[in-house]
């Protein structure tokens, strides 16, 4: 079955009880025990809800796993996931992830006794100098947020089994309908559900699968034990966008190509940095490991001093944090998303002060180029 099918007929995707073709809301906190010390399914709605548990197959269907968990945010469901760990054990982490997983590890687990090495992840000498005795996973993005590094999953995950390590993958910027990591030897694949997989800018959620039937068992232990779950309301509308990301990142890349050459071609922009540009550096890892190259775009202005004027002055594209959604956002990561990372170790990572992120929506790719006309030419 085409992953395009699966999005709406995967997982639990209509009511058993009545037939209904969207799973109902569960607004319920308990469940009726017919017999004592006999719960039926369902027991207590942190440890299961059948909304939450429809999303939760959906999501494991999609990425290949054997189960999956919802939880309230990305961060959330990272944080489980990095609960799997003791202390002493040693992570090797990408240099351009995420902003808050960054600071998840640097400010609550490294004081809690877990330490990192932060390497470029696309080249495996790195890696294997990064590598100790206490090393236990890989944490990797690919395409990496916010540069859009193509890291070759096949190659860095067999490189981690090689050495006993478990491969965490975070696939927020590919989704499954572009990327499944685990089809190539991840481990862990998470989920910030806030951006594509909700797809419309409304809700904050975070998915978890894994093909492992003794790491599912142990983040379900954490899911239920830390208890930053995903509730029925917006476990729903997670799998009420889920239904349409086949389509919306159709529209997406078509648009993101599009925006990718215009921006190459303006003299106002120094660096456009997209994997679907043949003269990326990972565009044909890319193309061998994705399904499409993505809504997501980085660049930089030749005039570094002229940022704040250039994404004041757009009208239709939203300067906000977040991406993902069906309208167009932009930010600069050093004051944003990537503000909780020091400057030094954004810049070793080629983060600059001026680099731009856009999320390209589904707007009519017109009025998006326009838009970025009348900013880039402002003086
Ligand atoms: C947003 C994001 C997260 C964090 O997710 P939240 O839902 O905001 O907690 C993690 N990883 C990536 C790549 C993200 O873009």
């Amino acid at each position: 079955m085409d992953l395009s099918t699966k999005l709406i007929h995967g997982g639990i995707s209509e009511d058993p009880l009545t037939g209904a073709v969207s799973v109902p809301i569960y607004q319920t906190s308990t469940y009726r025990q017919k017999k004592l010390g006999q719960p039926g399914d369902f027991e207590y709605s942190r440890s299961g809800n059948p909304t939450r548990n429809a999303l939760e197959e959906l999501i494991a269907d999609l990425e290949g796993g054997v189960k999956g968990f919802a939880f309230g945010s990305g961060l959330a469901a990272i944080h489980a996931v990095l609960s799997l760990f003791q202390p002493g054990d040693h992570l090797i982490l990408g240099d351009d992830v995420y902003g808050g997983t960054f600071r998840l590890l640097e400010k609550v687990f490294k004081p809690l006794g877990l330490s990192y090495t932060m390497v470029d992840s696309q080249d495996l000498t790195q890696l294997e100098a990064a590598l100790t005795a206490h090393t236990k996973a890989l944490y990797i993005e690919t395409p990496s947020n916010p540069l859009l590094k193509i890291i070759d999953l096949e190659k860095s995950a067999a490189w981690a089994k090689k050495n006993k390590l478990l491969t965490i993958v975070d696939n927020t910027f590919a989704t499954p309908y572009l990327q499944q990591p685990l089809a190539l030897g991840a481990d862990i694949v998470l989920h910030s559900g806030t951006k594509y997989l909700g797809g419309h800018s409304d809700l904050v959620a975070g998915l978890v699968t894994t093909n492992k039937t003794d790491l599912a068992e142990k983040i379900g232990f954490n899911q239920n034990s830390i208890g930053g779950v995903l509730g029925p309301q917006d476990s729903w509308l997670l799998q009420r966008g889920i239904k349409t990301l086949a389509v919306r990142m159709e529209a997406h890349q078509k648009n993101a190509e599009m925006i990718a050459e215009f921006l190459i071609n303006h003299p106002a922009v120094a660096n456009v940095y997209y994997p679907g540009l043949a003269a990326h550096p990972g565009h044909e890892i890319a193309v061998k490991q994705m399904r499409g190259f993505g809504g997501m775009i980085a660049f930089e202005l030749v005039d570094e001093g002229r940022v704040a004027e250039f994404v004041e002055a757009l009208k239709i594209i939203t300067l906000a944090e977040s991406l993902g959604g069906v309208e167009s956002l932009i930010e600069v990561p050093a004051v944003m998303t990537h503000a909780s990372i020091p400057k030094e170790k954004r810049e070793a990572a080629g983060i600059k002060d001026g680099l731009i992120r856009l999320s390209v929506g589904i707007e009519a790719v017109e009025d998006l180029k326009n838009d970025l006309e009348q900013a880039l030419l402002i003086k």
